[in-house]
């Protein structure tokens, strides 16, 4: 074991965010809505439940916990969901991040996105401060992407990636491999992406909350991708990190960046230093455990931040130290009820 990720007395230490295995918490990803206009088969069933309006926080509250994690020390900020342009007042939140962009205090915020909304958007995004965002993609196939995501519509999420593109934004494009569904079809996501200026980052499917379908359908090794990409491009590793999970190469064949994020079959639980906040102000120490706490009441409790600070360093001296993902036969249960929206990716 590595000596940092030794369990130690060290909990926060009041104004810094250290968890008891001494990884710094420096990373917040906040799921402002656990809606979202599209219901992706991996994500959510399509009749999901979405929780009422009234339990969650208003954008004045995410703003004030989002202030205090970084009173705290948080330097990087993902706003995600559910889709995070859906939810009202956004870009009210944005504009509010911006300031503490402005001040230094945060060294970037972004966006996770499934670029429906990005043409409305993508130029105060930019106007705000927003620098890089992510956009899951999983097929360039019309017909296979409406299958995937039940709802969603290509020409307009490719539409959205052109407004971001003309703001400036930097786009990283995410997509789920999911077999026997668009495996085939790498490749050509590869030269498609590294040809229009993006990262892709390929994603293993996680077993959050209930679905429709068979998660061991879904259910795609990265590692077996990695392998068959080999036998057409030269995947050239690189020490490449955008404070996130995601392991990079070169692809030498089009000069462009390949990410691997591997939750199943690499672990990468040791390097976290990221919690994660949901629309109702429940904060997950980690996206693997059920492990949760509740900064709504003290949020609500007062005027002042005492109590909430008081929340947030006991919450983060509980970070456990790792998930425990499984998918086979024998495990064909989420490893946590909750979806992926709820906390977001
Ligand atoms: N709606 C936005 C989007 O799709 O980008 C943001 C939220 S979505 C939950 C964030 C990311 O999680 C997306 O890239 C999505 O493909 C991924 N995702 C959703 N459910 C997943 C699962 N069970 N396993 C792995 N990735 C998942
Ligand atoms: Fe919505 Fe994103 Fe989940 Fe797809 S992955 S249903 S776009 S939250």
């Amino acid at each position: 074991m590595n000596q940092m990720f030794q369990p130690s007395a060290l909990a926060s230490d009041g104004s810094r965010l250290v968890d008891p295995f001494g990884r710094h918490v420096s990373y917040l990803r906040v799921s402002v809505t656990d809606r979202c206009d599209f219901r992706c088969v991996y994500c959510m069933a399509e009749d999901m439940t979405f929780l009422p309006k009234r339990d969650l926080l208003s954008i004045e509250e995410l703003q004030r916990l989002c202030d205090a994690f970084i009173d705290k020390g948080v330097r990087k900020l993902r706003l995600t969901g559910g889709e995070p342009l859906v939810r009202k007042g956004i870009m009210t939140l944005v504009e509010s991040l911006g300031r503490h962009l402005r001040s230094g205090a945060l060294e970037e915020l972004t966006l996770t996105t499934n670029g429906s909304q990005l043409a409305k958007y993508a130029a105060e995004l930019a106007a705000h401060g927003v620098r890089r965002i992510n956009v899951s993609v999983d097929t360039l196939d019309d017909k296979k992407f409406k299958a995937i995501t039940r709802w969603g519509d290509l020409s307009k999420v490719k539409e959205g990636i052109r407004a971001a593109k003309a703001a400036g934004l930097s786009i990283k494009i995410n997509a789920v491999a999911l077999k026997g569904v668009n495996d085939a079809e790498i490749p050509e996501m590869i030269r498609w992406a590294h040809g229009e200026g993006m990262d892709l980052t390929l994603i293993e499917t996680m077993p959050l909350g209930d679905i429709d379908g068979d998660r061991t359908d879904q259910y795609l090794p990265l590692s077996v991708v990695r392998a068959s990409l080999m036998d057409r491009f030269t995947l050239e590793d690189i020490a490449y990190k955008t404070g996130g999970p995601a392991r990079y190469v070169t692809v030498k064949e089009t000069g462009g960046r390949l990410g691997f994020i591997t939750p199943m079959t690499h672990n990468f639980c040791e390097s976290c230093n990221r919690v994660r906040l949901t629309c109702t102000g429940t904060l997950y120490m980690c996206l693997g455990q059920e492990d949760a706490a509740d900064l709504r009441a003290p949020l609500r409790a007062s005027e002042g931040n005492e109590l909430l600070n008081a929340a947030i360093d006991e919450a983060i001296g509980r970070k456990p130290k790792g998930h425990d993902f499984i998918i086979d036969r024998r495990h064909n249960k989420p490893a946590v009820g909750r979806h992926m929206s709820v906390t977001g990716g």
